[in-house]
Order: C-alpha cells, then sequence, then structure tokens
C-alpha cells in the first residue's frame, strides 16, 4: 500500500521516530516533519538529568541528526507550528501562513506542562521543565547554596531535587498528595522514594498546597521569591520549579472534531476514527492490556517508541507488532529504579538486595507476573519483561528468594 504524501506534526521522539520508521518500511513517497521546536527529533529524558547538571550536551540528545533526516530523505521544518487541520481538504495550516497537503497525517504533539495557577505563578525565577532550553535555562540556576522549592512531587520534581541536591542547593519538594509519585507509584514505591529523598537532604512537604508565589521581602531572607502554603507558612526560593503534571496538545485534533478525551482517541496502532490521521506518543490515549483493556495515556520514552513504531506499521497497511509491557525508568541521587507492567495497589512479592537501594518487587495475579519494580537491579527487569510478555505461571518462593536466579525462570519461556 502506498501512504501518498505523510505530514508529521511534531518533531519530538514519536515524530521523529515515525519518520525513521516509515523510511525504514519501505514508505517511498514524500514524508514532511514539521517541528515547532528550533532542534532536530529530540529524546527528553536527558533534560532533568545529565543536560540539567551540564553532563551531556543538548545535541546528545538528537534522535536524528540533519544529516540523518537528509539521508532519509526527510523534508525536516524546525521552528513550524501547524495551526489547524483541515479533515476534509487534507491540508495543514502553519503559523507562517501556507497550507500543505497531506494523504496520511500523523499527529505527535506530545505534552506541555500543565500551568500552576496561584498568583505570582509567572515570576521571574519560577522554572518549568520540557524543552532543550527549559533545561538549559533552569541548569544555569542549579548553584551551590540556591533555596529551591520545587512544587510538585513527581517524576519531574524528584529529578530536578536530585540534580538540585548534586549542585549543593538547598531543596524543599511541596507535594499535594500524601505520598510522592502517586499516579504512576505504588505505595511501596513512594515510601521508598520519601526514604531515598531524606537521606539525601531533601525536605518533604506532603499535603501541602501552594497559595501563591510572593517576591521575597526581609522575612525570605534576602531570597528573590517566596512560596506561600495554604496554612501560611512562607518558603524563601532563589528559585522554584513548578513540575505539576501534564496536559495532551491535542487541540488541533479536537478543533477538527477528532474524539479527544484528555488526549486524542486511537487504537493501539494509532489510528483515529478518520483513516487519513493518525497519532501517536504522549498524546494519544489508547486501549492498553495491562489497563484491561481500557484506553490510558501513557507518557514515557518507551510508550513514545513503540507506539510511533507500530503506528508507522499500521500506516503502510503491514502487521502491527504486539504491544509490549508498559515500562519506564528513573534516575535519582544516583540510583536507577524501572517499572514495568502496572503495579497494584496490593502486597508485592520482596527480593531483597545487598542494601537498603538495591532491591525488587514483583505484583503476581495468581501465579502470572503482572508488574515489577527494581531499584539498582536492571537485569531482574529485563527478566521480568519476559516473563510478564510470555504470561506464563511463575513460583513466588523463587521471586523471593534472593540466592536465586532468575533466569531459571525463564526455561518456560520460548526463545
Ligand atoms: P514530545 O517529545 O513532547 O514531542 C512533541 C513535539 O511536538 C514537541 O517538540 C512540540 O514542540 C511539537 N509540537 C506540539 N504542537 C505542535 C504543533 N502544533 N506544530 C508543530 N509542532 C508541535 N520518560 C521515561 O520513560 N523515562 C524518563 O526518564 C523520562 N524523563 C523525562 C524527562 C523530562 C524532562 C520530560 C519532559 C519527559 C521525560 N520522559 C521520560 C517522558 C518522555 O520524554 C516523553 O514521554 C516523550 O518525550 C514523548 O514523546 P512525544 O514525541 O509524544 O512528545
Ligand atoms: P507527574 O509525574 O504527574 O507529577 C506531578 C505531581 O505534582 C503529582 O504528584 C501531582 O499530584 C502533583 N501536583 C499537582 N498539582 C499540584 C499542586 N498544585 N501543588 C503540589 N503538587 C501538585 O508529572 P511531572 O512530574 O510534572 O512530569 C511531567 C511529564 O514529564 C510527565 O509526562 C512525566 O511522565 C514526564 N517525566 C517523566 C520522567 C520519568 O519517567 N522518569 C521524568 C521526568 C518527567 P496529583 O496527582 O494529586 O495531581
Amino acid at each position: 500500500m502506498t501512504a501518498g504524501t505523510v505530514v508529521i506534526v511534531g518533531a519530538g521522539q514519536a515524530g521523529g521516530q515515525v519518520a525513521h520508521s516509515l523510511r525504514r518500511l519501505g514508505h517511498a513517497g514524500p514524508l514532511i516533519l514539521l517541528g515547532a521546536e528550533p532542534h532536530p527529533p529530540h529524546e527528553r529524558p536527558p533534560l532533568s538529568k545529565a543536560v540539567l547538571l551540564g553532563e551531556a550536551e543538548p545535541a546528545s540528545t538528537h534522535l536524528l541528526t540533519p544529516a540523518a533526516l537528509a539521508d532519509l530523505q526527510v523534508d525536516f521544518r524546525p521552528d513550524t507550528t501547524v495551526t489547524a487541520l483541515n479533515r476534509t481538504a487534507q491540508t495543514v495550516a502553519l503559523a507562517s501562513g501556507g497550507r500543505l497537503a497531506y494523504d496520511r497525517v500523523v499527529l505527535a504533539t506530545g505534552c506541555r506542562p500543565r500551568p500552576l495557577r496561584v498568583p505570582g505563578c509567572c515570576r521571574p525565577g519560577v522554572h518549568m521543565l520540557r524543552t532543550i532550553g527549559d533545561s538549559l535555562a533552569l541548569g544555569r540556576t542549579l548553584t551551590d547554596g540556591a533555596r529551591t522549592v520545587i512544587i510538585g512531587g513527581g517524576w519531574i520534581g524528584l529529578e530536578v531535587a536530585a540534580a538540585a541536591r548534586k549542585r549543593g542547593a538547598s531543596v524543599t519538594v511541596v507535594e499535594r498528595a500524601d505520598r510522592l509519585c502517586m499516579r504512576a507509584a505504588p505505595p511501596a514505591l513512594s515510601d521508598y522514594l520519601h526514604d531515598l529523598h531524606t537521606r539525601h537532604g531533601v525536605d518533604l512537604r506532603l499535603d501541602a498546597a501552594v497559595s501563591a508565589i510572593r517576591c521575597g521581602d526581609a522575612e525570605a531572607g534576602g531570597a528573590a521569591l517566596s512560596v506561600v502554603l495554604g496554612d501560611g507558612i512562607a518558603l524563601p526560593a532563589d528559585l522554584v520549579v513548578v513540575g505539576i503534571g501534564a496536559v495532551a496538545n491535542d487541540d488541533l485534533a479536537a478543533a477538527a472534531g477528532l474524539d479527544c478525551a484528555d488526549g486524542i482517541i486511537t487504537d493501539a496502532a494509532g489510528r483515529t476514527e478518520d483513516p487519513a490521521v493518525f497519532a501517536c506518543g504522549d498524546v494519544a490515549v489508547y486501549p492498553h492490556p495491562a489497563w484491561g483493556g481500557l484506553p490510558v495515556r501513557l507518557e514515557s520514552w518507551a510508550n513514545a517508541r513503540e507506539q510511533a513504531i507500530a503506528c508507522a506499521h499500521a500506516l503502510l497497511g503491514q502487521p502491527v507488532p504486539a504491544p509490549e509491557p508498559p515500562w519506564f525508568w528513573s534516575d535519582q541521587h544516583g540510583v536507577n529504579i524501572q517499572i514495568v507492567g502496572r503495579p497494584g495497589q496490593g502486597a508485592p512479592v520482596h527480593r531483597a538486595g545487598d542494601g537498603p537501594d538495591r532491591f525488587s518487587l514483583f505484583w503476581l495475579t495468581d501465579d502470572r507476573l503482572t508488574a515489577a519494580i527494581a531499584v539498582n537491579q536492571p537485569m531482574d527487569v529485563k527478566i521480568a519483561k519476559r516473563l510478564i510478555a510470555a504470561d506464563t505461571p511463575v513460583d513466588a518462593a523463587v521471586l523471593a528468594d534472593a540466592g536465586a536466579n532468575l533466569r531459571g525462570l525463564l526455561k518456560r519461556v520460548a526463545a
């Protein structure tokens, strides 16, 4: 099947991956990649880690260099924002005034940071983190002794807290919920993260709401800002970081009449209700086996990659690879945390390692492994991924036995 001219809107991770996969899978027609940012398609995980700390160059995040894009005959247009999608005419409108015709369009527009709506939220010194520019700007301010208040105890908040402590800043995290990373982490992981950050000198304030960000005054000890909590306590801050979640960039699709519900509704291969329109990555909501087939919007590197690859197959009418169990990671205070599957709220099987920062947790339903969390145990999570995907019986006693070799459990899994 020929897909004709494919226009990809959004040159982030998913958009770049769709372009790459389409060419690798044999798409011979024109391929136009439009990105609002000035950079080639890039990956974001280092923006809250190595790039933020100045330990890696921004260019190291590039998924495809300009030379690789040219090699793939991708017509890449940076600094190009799409303002409207006309499904009848099959065109996209550009902020610059022109229009581009498509046979198929892929919406890979990702997310934007959720804004904090309190007085003073836009003062100088208040940062959000999504783009390379955000990371560089925030990195410049994370200095030794800088009083840093982070609003939101999710992944952005905790990774920035770890980076700030590494730079010698003093850090307070203000989280609205009664535990950290509540959306994606089960209580056992929240408890571990609480302990890890406390050990590294982070002041954690849970169940705490921010009511305003004021200019610093004499009471703020000379700090530029003062973060006021619901109970009236004011935290002096040289800088503030807001990481309170992400909002799907589904406005183009919604305005074009496509079904959206906190994201663009697709199937697992990115097909929307319009056969000429596809969507993938952070912006797409689709039924996932780990959620019992219910729709979910996943915000992770692995999801952006896998859904983009599936989308490229679907676009070309080729068989779509089966979805992998969801997987993501975080690095904080030198600790690598990986989560595969969908951890439940129930008690996991605990597999001890040597020390507080080395262990794994496993969740089973009957005798099937459904999820695992590995802290500094990357091999455990690799094995868990294969066991979950194979849906094979697993002996919980072996998982719990720190002396047992987990590779033995793979014997029943077909190679
Ligand atoms: P994006 O990468 O956001 O790309 C969307 C692109 O579309 C953007 O470049 C945007 O400018 C562009 N765009 C939007 N609207 C338009 C328009 N109208 N016209 C043209 N262009 C448009 N995941 C993990 O699994 N592990 C991690 O450790 C991890 N760390 C992260 C750290 C940070 C700081 C962030 C922000 C995310 C992190 N993630 C991590 C999540 C992961 O990076 C995202 O899930 C992934 O980037 C999603 O890819 P995407 O292409 O869907 O969206
Ligand atoms: P997040 O993980 O959803 O965490 C946001 C946290 O802020 C939630 O715990 C939320 O609580 C809390 N919150 C919301 N409003 C608040 C308020 N007014 N005051 C205090 N706390 C508040 O989102 P994020 O950390 O901002 O991350 C944004 C995006 O970057 C996501 O797509 C994320 O996946 C991605 N990211 C991923 C990684 C990783 O996977 N390692 C690393 C960095 C970034 P409620 O749930 O109660 O709203």
